[in-house]
Parts: C-alpha cells; structure tokens; sequence
C-alpha cells in the first residue's frame, strides 16, 4: 500500500463540518489504523477573489488505489460535498488536494505529484508537520526546512482533534 498525505481545504457551508465529512470519507479509503489528521487551522484566502477564511488540515493514510484512482475518489468526496467549480481560487464548500503519493514523481495531464504548490503553501506545510514532521520530499528536502515563524504565523488554529 502506498503511504499518501492529502490537504484539505473548505471556506463555506460550515467548513469545520465540511473538513470533518471529509475525514470521514477519506477513512473509508483507508485502513483506520494508518488514518491520522492534523489540527484544523484557519488561514487567508489566496489569489483576488473576495470570499471567507479557509479551514485547512492535512491527512495521511495508506491505500491500495492508484495514483489516478485515488484522485477520482477525492473529485467525487468533492462532488458528493457540493463542489462547484467556477472561479480559480474561488469559493469552495471541499477542496481535496493530493499532496504526496509514496515518493513518486507525477506529471500527467489531470495529476502532478508531489502537489506543485505545496513547498509555499503555510496551510499546507504547518498541518503536513503535525502529522509528519519529520517528512523527507521526494527530492529529498526536509519539510522541516521549509517551514519558519513567518509561515507559522499565517495561521490560526481553528479547532484541535
Ligand atoms: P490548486 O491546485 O492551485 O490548489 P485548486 O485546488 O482550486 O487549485 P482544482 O479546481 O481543485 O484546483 O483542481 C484543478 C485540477 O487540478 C483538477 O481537475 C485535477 O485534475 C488537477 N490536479 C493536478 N494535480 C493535482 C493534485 N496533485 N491534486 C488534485 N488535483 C490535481
Ligand atoms: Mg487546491
Ligand atoms: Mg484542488
């Protein structure tokens, strides 16, 4: 099975609710005993579009699906919680990401993998390090290298498990 870390992002329709439905059906993905979650946490929108907070956390688990498998399962999680796609950047009730496949390298036209805003993303970073902190990318950087107070002080802890 193949160890996958997956971040998750919601800004309406109670997105704490949103993340926590999402837990659950990523839990069905997975044997429960390899199922672990970061602490939820709130951070600023990017891009222009005007629109609320996010919550964001990442989870981590193993599967047996493939690469291109598991992406469709989290397109439907997706759509099962009301994903509409519309603006880039835009509102969103799930957004579900796949951050890390094993250490596989990725580049097809619907995934790439390791995630390619992942290194800059403090909402994806901060939650990665609770859960695994001592994470080595496929290209061998340590996350913890890539974290720092700055990025750290763009979040806030929205709610702890
Ligand atoms: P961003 O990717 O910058 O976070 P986004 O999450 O809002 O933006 P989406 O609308 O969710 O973007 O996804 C757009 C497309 O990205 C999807 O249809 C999917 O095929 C593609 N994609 C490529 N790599 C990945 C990945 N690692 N995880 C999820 N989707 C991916
Ligand atoms: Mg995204
Ligand atoms: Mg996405």
């Amino acid at each position: 099975m193949a160890q996958v870390y997956v971040a998750l992002g919601a800004n309406l329709a109670d997105p704490i609710s949103q993340l926590d439905n999402a837990c659950k059906a990523l839990l069905s993905l997975a044997p429960a005993d390899s199922f672990s979650v970061s602490r939820y946490y709130r951070s600023a929108p990017m891009g222009d579009v005007e629109q609320p907070d996010y919550v964001n956390a990442v989870a981590g688990f193993k599967t047996s699906l493939s690469p291109i498998d598991l992406l469709d399962a989290l397109q439907s999680i997706e759509n099962q919680q009301g994903r509409l796609r519309e603006l880039r950047w835009g509102p969103r009730t799930l957004d579900l990401d796949l951050l890390l496949y094993d250490d596989q390298c990725i580049d097809s036209p619907r995934l790439v993998v390791p995630h390619y805003g992942m290194r800059e993303r403090s909402f994806v970073l901060v939650p990665l390090s609770d859960i695994a902190a001592d994470f080595i990318l496929p290209d061998g950087t340590a996350l913890s290298s890539l974290l720092n107070d700055a990025l750290r002080a763009e979040l806030v802890i929205a709610q702890t498990p």
